[in-house]
């Protein structure tokens, strides 16, 4: 994440499904300082044995295993477009098709709530309905996908369409393609993906 610039630091985290719940970065330490050992198994329940403190969004991490069967890995980034979009909490609409690839006509924006708080994870799952992505108000993006290695790409694939989106606008008011031509393009996603 820290080559393709979409988180830092400590920003952001990532997790991915395991056969009793699922495995997670830790809380507050950098990337290039996280060791195999630092990653926190939690169990559905909400449950770890670890030493090592999870996550502090664990539970959003949770809450789209539980409510998104599909999920076997998530990502949540502070990457700058995505968040700049996030703050001003506007959603991406179909500007360009790539759209699609978060599995619908737009890319939504979640309602606001504190980091950590459920109610952060039920408003994500609120605005991740048919969708694989969305941004996070006055905060980020987060995604989910079959594996780590496509849900990487998806993260990626969001912030550049969130940086075309930007520049986009720099210059006007972007055409938004028809709800029938975004529904040719996800048809044709079903081939292009398979
Ligand atoms: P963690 O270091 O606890 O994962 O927190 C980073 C973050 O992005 C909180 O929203
Ligand atoms: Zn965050």
């Amino acid at each position: 994440m820290q080559e393709l610039g979409i988180n830092q630091g400590t920003s952001g985290n990532v997790s991915v499904r395991t056969d009793t719940g699922f495995l997670i970065t830790p809380s507050a330490i950098a990337y290039d300082t996280m060791l195999p050992e630092h990653i926190v198994a939690i169990d559905m329940d909400g449950r770890t044995r670890s030493d090592v403190r999870p996550s502090s969004e664990w539970r959003l991490h949770h809450a789209i295993y539980h409510h998104c069967t599909h999920a076997n890995a998530v990502i949540h980034t502070h990457s700058v477009f995505c968040t700049a979009l996030a703050c001003l909490r506007r959603s991406i609409p179909a500007f360009h098709y790539m759209v699609a690839v978060a599995g619908g006509t737009d890319i939504r924006c979640s309602d606001y709530a504190t980091f950590g708080t459920q109610a952060l994870a039920d408003n994500i799952i609120a605005a991740l309905t048919d969708r694989r992505a969305c941004l996070i108000a006055n905060h980020g993006m987060v995604c989910y996908g079959d594996d780590l290695d496509r849900t990487l790409s998806l993260a990626s694939e969001v912030e550049t369409l969130a940086k075309q989106y930007w520049h986009a606008c720099q210059l006007g008011e972007p055409n938004i393609l028809s709800t029938e031509e975004m529904r040719e393009v996800l048809e044709a996603f079903i081939d292009y993906r398979n």
